[in-house]
């Protein structure tokens, strides 16, 4: 007879098998070249359960920088010094445009649609940088991810912070247009640095599991329940994952998956199954979104077979 431990080992090592029998891939982003150097055959999963223990699979072991995944965790930060207040500066609807998108920007005064766009996360990063000095925004990131995971070796990758500085020219194009809305408060060359190197924080797919389970646990962390952040703030974060965590694919992935997560252009996937686990996936091939194509066929299959999602 198999535990439930061993049914959810076998389900991953599935999830993988069937992620690396598949012909389509998807595409590695090539924008910022350090990521362009990664391998589309990877694949990983691991899950964070409630008693705190981490099942993976496949190239579940193996350091990725997470890129967009910090939004959740600058989000968090963010509104536990700021609160509400962070809304004046950015919206929370789906953008249903690209996630380096400026056109929106024009439209609406330089308020962007939402924190998981980039344009978003620039401001939510200035917002942090008001009672930070850029080095001392940095040290505060880390050590709140370090403390959601349990976990002082979480660090950042320089040399992938500096590819995406030299070629970041999106991104400063986005937060210069901010900040000739009067949306950015510090220099772009500060909040832009902090947001690059933000995105370029290192985590295997069990770290990233273990930083998520704020979000699949009301707030608190594995089985001594430590609260981490309030519980309406992780319920709220959530709602914003499950509606635009997925840029203009967000609506694909809570027909498909249903439930909430943040994508990274890394390939890499945060998704919370409320009240049940934490699950981070890794493939580096991204779909026409910019989400990772393998990756969201892994959080399909398993939990399809788990029976995991916020809709039952
Ligand atoms: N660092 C990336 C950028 O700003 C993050 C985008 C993403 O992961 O979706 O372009």
């Amino acid at each position: 007879m198999q535990s439930d431990q061993q049914k959810l080992q076998a389900i991953l090592d599935q999830a993988v098998d069937h992620a690396r029998a598949s012909t389509e891939r998807g595409r590695v982003a090539h924008y910022i070249p350090e990521l362009a150097k990664a391998d589309p055959q990877k694949a990983g999963i691991a899950v964070t359960l409630d008693n705190g223990e981490t099942i993976g699979a496949g190239d579940w072991q193996q350091p990725n920088t997470i890129q967009s995944i910090s939004k959740v965790f600058t989000l968090a930060l963010c509104l536990g010094t700021l609160g509400d207040n962070l809304w004046r500066r950015v919206g929370r609807e789906p953008s249903g445009s690209a996630f380096d998108s400026i056109l929106q920007l024009e439209h609406e005064n330089g308020i962007p649609r939402n924190p998981f766009v980039n344009a978003g996360a620039i401001v939510v990063t200035d917002a942090i940088l008001a009672t930070y000095q850029p080095k001392e925004a940095l040290g505060e990131i880390v050590r709140f991810v370090q403390g959601l995971t349990g976990d002082d070796q979480i660090f950042i990758d320089g040399r992938v912070a500096q590819s995406e500085e030299e070629t970041g020219h999106r991104n400063r194009a986005l937060a210069h247009y901010l900040a000739s809305c009067g949306n950015l408060y510090n220099p772009v060359a500060h909040t832009l640095g902090v947001y690059y190197n933000q995105c370029a924080l290192t985590m295997d797919c069990a770290q990233l599991s273990r930083a998520g389970r704020f979000l699949a646990f009301a707030g608190t962390l594995g089985p001594n329940r430590q609260q981490m952040v309030s519980m309406k703030r992780a319920r709220r974060i959530a709602a914003i994952m499950l509606t635009c965590g997925h840029y203009d694919g967000s609506g694909d992935f809570a027909y498909r998956v249903g439930l909430p997560a943040k994508s990274g252009v890394s390939g890499m996937i945060l998704a919370a199954v409320p009240g049940i686990a934490s699950i981070a996936v890794w493939s580096p091939g991204l779909d026409r979104n910019g989400n990772s194509h393998i990756g969201t066929q892994m959080l399909e299959y398993v939990t399809n077979e788990m029976d995991w999602t916020v809709f039952s």
